[in-house]
């Protein structure tokens, strides 16, 4: 019997720990047995580099760049951990076009060289920043990814920037099948963060997946180039990692979400004392 394919796009604020939580919650899915693909839709081109230990990957770009069109799946595809199918799309020499356009291409190209196999489990698409425009809401648009998960912490600009994403998730909503599956929590240790942000995701209508702590290990197994399952599988937050993953694989409320306000979301954010006016 034919697997059905789940694809899952990761949107938050810059900087808020989307490859990060990708990385190690894929690592948990792979432990588990599950066939796993990460596109990497950021120019950073760092979205798989815990996976890969280290191990040289070209972006999908500089690969069309350098030998052309004609070019073989194992060219920009790489296996790490746990058999994890690794692909960086990258992005057009800074300054010059559009950042979306690598998202595009590289999808294009994985259908092409046929990446998209029979046995896979889950896709994710780690997405760049907050906006969910032009190239960056490619894996949506297209159909691709049905699924999204925003990471948040309880600070004022991951909130802002989960809700203005919740509005792009609804305008797509409408025209195709996406849904958004839950809020991560990623935490930065702020005041009352959990109750926080588990209220800003009940008011969208959504839920709180997991609350992500924040941990040195994570750091510590970032200088090696390894997620925290693989660095220290014995540490608690691998093990926060593996019910991220396992929330991820038991979700099945997928809602279109309901944006705040501005009013609303201030209102919320002055509650749990965010921010003060
Ligand atoms: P994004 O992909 O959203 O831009 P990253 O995943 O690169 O963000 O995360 C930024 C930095 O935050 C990482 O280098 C990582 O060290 C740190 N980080 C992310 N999540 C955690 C966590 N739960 N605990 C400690 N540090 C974290
Ligand atoms: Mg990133």
């Amino acid at each position: 019997m034919a697997k059905e394919l789940r694809q899952i796009a990761i949107y938050g604020k810059g900087g808020i720990g989307k490859s990060t939580t990708t990385q190690n919650l894929t690592a948990g899915l792979a432990e588990s047995g599950k066939k796993v693909m990460v596109v990497g839709c950021d120019p950073k081109a760092d979205s798989t580099r815990l996976l890969l230990g280290g191990l040289a990957q070209r972006t999908v770009l500089d690969t069309l760049r350098e030998e052309g069109e004609d070019i073989d799946l194992d060219a920009i595809l790489k296996e790490g951990f746990k058999g994890t199918k690794c692909v960086e799309s990258g992005g057009p020499e800074p300054g010059v076009g559009c950042a979306g356009r690598g998202i595009i291409t590289s999808i294009g190209l994985l259908e092409r060289l046929g990446a998209y196999t029979e046995d896979l489990d889950y896709v994710f698409y780690d997405v760049l920043g907050d906006v969910v425009c032009g190239g960056f809401a490619m894996p949506i648009r297209e159909g691709k990814a049905k699924e999204i998960y925003i990471v948040a912490s309880g600070e004022m600009m991951a909130l802002y920037a989960a809700n203005n994403i919740s509005k792009g998730i609804k305008r797509y909503a409408r025209q195709g099948g996406v849904r958004l599956g839950g809020i991560i929590c990623n935490s930065r240790k702020v005041d009352r963060e959990y109750e926080v942000v588990k209220a800003f995701a009940e008011e969208l209508g959504t839920q709180l997946i997991h609350f992500v702590p924040r941990d040195n290990v994570v750091q510590r197994a970032e200088i090696r180039k390894k997620t925290v399952i693989d660095f220290d599988p014995e540490a608690q937050q691998a093990e926060e990692y593996r019910t991220l993953a396992r929330n991820i694989e038991n979700n099945t409320n997928f809602v279109i979400p309901k944006p705040l306000t501005q009013e609303r979301l201030e209102e919320i954010l002055m509650e749990y004392g965010v921010i003060d006016i």
